[in-house]
């Protein structure tokens, strides 16, 4: 593979390497900079902006607005089904229609809303990438990008719930649903008791991102 080093015409080190002491190992090289995936996104960014397709405002803009996108904004949803049953229904039926209710866009994708029950408990992955519902939760967590992950929760969900801190009964269906680039999916997990007559805030307080992307159930403690 060619090297993407522009200081790569020049590996004769022209500094004095016998600073005290022998090397007898090959010097220790730090990877600094950008990595091969960081160096094709910008070469594609300024072809991109060369050829007039975007412009670097757009591209701040999205960053910036990625920055506001949090699981809070998720929270609020799923708190809102919980005590609205109407707008629960319509989210269940058409998650992005629904979110956007609440000024929340889903951009080009699909938003499609999982509701667990007590015999359904619904977990999302992304088997081929990180597919996730960005828009409503933020950028995911390292561990969903994983290969571990995306690979695990697909065969063996209970034992990756368990190890997240989740075990459910067996009786328990669990369901993983595999998110791409069209559709997202949010779980909507079951509101536990003891939360009777709670407030919307006190609500959003207990819903997480883990709970909604299906890897932990909302307490009421
Ligand atoms: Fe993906």
């Amino acid at each position: 593979m060619a090297t993407t080093d522009p200081d790569a015409h020049d590996h004769h080190h022209d500094h004095d390497h016998n600073h005290g002491h022998n090397h007898s190992h090959d010097p220790i090289e730090v990877a600094e900079g950008a990595g091969e995936y960081e160096i094709m996104v910008h070469a594609i960014k300024e072809l991109l902006i060369e050829k007039g397709v975007i412009t670097g405002e757009d591209i701040r803009k999205t960053l910036e607005f990625m920055d506001t996108r949090t699981p809070a904004l998720g929270a609020k949803v799923v708190a809102r089904a919980w005590i609205d049953p109407e707008f629960k229904k319509r989210l269940l039926i058409n998650g992005t229609a629904a979110v956007a209710e609440m000024g929340i866009p889903m951009g080009d994708a699909e938003l499609i809303v999982v509701e667990n029950s007590k015999d359904v408990h619904n977990v999302i992955v992304c088997t081929l990438c990180s597919c996730y519902p960005r828009t409503v939760l933020g950028l995911p967590p390292d561990w969903y990008k994983s290969r571990n992950y995306r690979s695990r929760v697909v065969v063996e969900p209970r034992a990756v719930l368990k190890e997240f801190g989740t075990e459910l009964p067996n009786s328990v269906t669990l369901r993983t649903h595999d998110s791409n680039a069209d559709m997202r999916y949010l779980v909507l997990p079951e509101r536990p008791a003891g939360t009777e007559g709670w407030s919307e805030e006190q609500l959003v307080a207990i819903v997480t991102r883990d709970c909604m992307v299906g890897v932990a159930v909302p307490k009421a403690a």
